[in-house]
């Protein structure tokens, strides 16, 4: 379809066209070749042109129970004519509390405090707030520096832009806070591993040195995601989170574990830190938890966490924590959530990803060989695939296959110089031969 068609098809003008700064997209593209998603059923959008693609990254590794889901929908739409909104300062909904609870049936032992917010940057924002308050409340204040890695993503406000580590996302915006950063841990002995790379580990003296450089004292907390999502999809080497956790608790320096994109399935497991063994003190999640349908996010903190605040609350009618989002636990959210998670449990969804994830590893592994393909990584449902940057133009070749996955009927991500899968939870094995053939025709189709 040309683009005079799509705008056509989707009684759009030009003028409309040109009203929407959209997100993280080169607009200036798009606006000349608009690829407009008019609807989506299960595994497929249906485009402009009434062309059925497959949706290889689950939306933005949001919607892994499929598009569209009628348990969802009827959810919300009761919600909506029973309890459209309920002020979330001061007053509370039963929903809230219910998915509260339901959230931490999901979580490793001993996160259980569920701290509501709309996003996963605003589940981040949430926790590097609470844990500098929190070591203020122990009369530690001067713990206020946080470590984040190299090639982190942990979305797009102050916080999590200065704790991330990818440096689009940061540069344009000059200083943050007070960050350092660990090394990322994709190194060049660990190229086409399938699952957990072997080497890596050692990379935590990194941290220690880091430590022995500030001194703990002034350290709130580590930041990681259990598996590098946006960086480019980066398992973790094994005994990397293990050691990562000792020298946290050892130095008492709190770990967040950003599961935006691992919780609830993506990895195999309710989490990444059961999936690879290890507890934070906090824990961020968004996408999945209402499959994407109504916006909401998390931070989920152990149980001591909370009553810190709570034992040094000062009177009881006053706040114990100052902050919030007029949308937190928003009745609509929670219904979503709650159906969302219905879905995951009725249709044994996570235990699906995990007796499926070794079709996928070995679909995705077989496309090593393939021109300018330099690496390939693979955990759970996600994938990663990266692509030898085009002389001068680094970020050329991952938007071509990309778009020309497009043509073929496959949404897939880029970002930087990889390719993303996150496959949909129903995904069929031929499904995935599919998505990977699809890939490897695009990639051989470049000059
Ligand atoms: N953290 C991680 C690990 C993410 O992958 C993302 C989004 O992809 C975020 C945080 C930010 O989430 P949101 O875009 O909902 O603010």
């Amino acid at each position: 379809q040309s683009k005079s068609e799509v705008l056509a098809s989707c009684n759009l003008s030009q003028e409309q066209l040109d009203s929407y700064w959209m997100p993280y997209t080169s607009n200036r593209e798009f606006k000349k070749n608009p690829r407009m998603i008019v609807s989506a059923e299960g595994k497929y959008f249906t485009d402009a042109g009434g062309r059925k693609v497959f949706d290889g990254l689950s939306g933005l590794w949001t919607c892994g129970a499929g598009h569209s889901r009628p348990e969802i929908a009827e959810a919300v739409a009761k919600q909506l004519t029973s309890l459209d909104y309920a002020p979330s300062f001061q007053f509370g909904h039963p929903q809230a509390f219910e998915l509260a609870h339901r959230i931490t049936e999901f979580m490793p032992e001993g996160l259980n405090r569920v701290f509501f917010t709309n996003s996963g940057s605003e589940s981040v924002e949430t926790a590097l707030k609470v844990a500098r308050a929190y070591w203020r409340k122990k009369g530690q204040a001067s713990k206020t520096r946080f470590i984040g890695r190299v090639k982190g993503y942990h979305g797009t406000n102050w916080g999590g832009i200065s704790v991330g580590g990818i440096a689009p996302n940061k540069t344009p915006f000059g200083p943050g806070l007070e960050t350092s950063h660990i090394e990322h841990t994709m190194l060049p002995e660990n190229k086409f591993t399938k699952g957990m790379p072997d080497e890596g580990a050692h990379l935590i003296s990194g941290l220690e040195d880091m430590i022995a450089l500030y001194d703990a004292t002034n350290i709130a907390a580590v930041i990681v995601e259990p598996m590098s999502g946006s960086g480019g999809v980066l398992p973790p080497p094994v005994g990397y989170l293990k050691r990562l956790r000792e020298v946290c608790t050892k130095h008492n320096i709190l770990l967040i574990f950003d599961e935006v994109i691992t919780g609830f399935g993506r990895m195999g497991s309710n989490t990444g830190a059961e999936e690879f063994g290890v507890v934070p003190d906090m824990l961020t999640i968004a996408k999945q938890v209402t499959n994407g349908a109504v916006p909401m996010g998390a931070m989920i903190s152990r149980q001591d966490i909370y009553d810190t605040f709570m034992e040094h609350g000062g009177a009881e009618y006053l706040l114990e924590l100052a902050h919030g989002y007029t949308y937190s636990g928003h009745p609509v959210a929670c219904a979503a959530g709650l159906a969302s998670l219905d879905i995951l449990e009725k249709e044994q969804l996570i235990p699906r990803v995990k007796s499926l994830s070794p079709y996928f590893e070995e679909s995705l592994h077989s496309l090593k060989g393939t021109q300018y393909i330099s690496d390939i990584r693979n955990y759970g449902f996600a994938g990663g695939i990266t692509i030898e940057p085009a002389p001068g133009e680094p970020l050329l070749r991952p938007y071509q296959i990309a778009m020309k996955c497009w043509e073929k009927g496959f949404y897939v991500r880029y970002g930087g110089d990889t390719i993303q899968l996150g496959l949909p939870f129903t995904i069929e094995k031929e499904e995935i031969d599919n998505v990977i053939n699809a890939i490897g025709e695009s990639i051989n189709e470049l000059s």
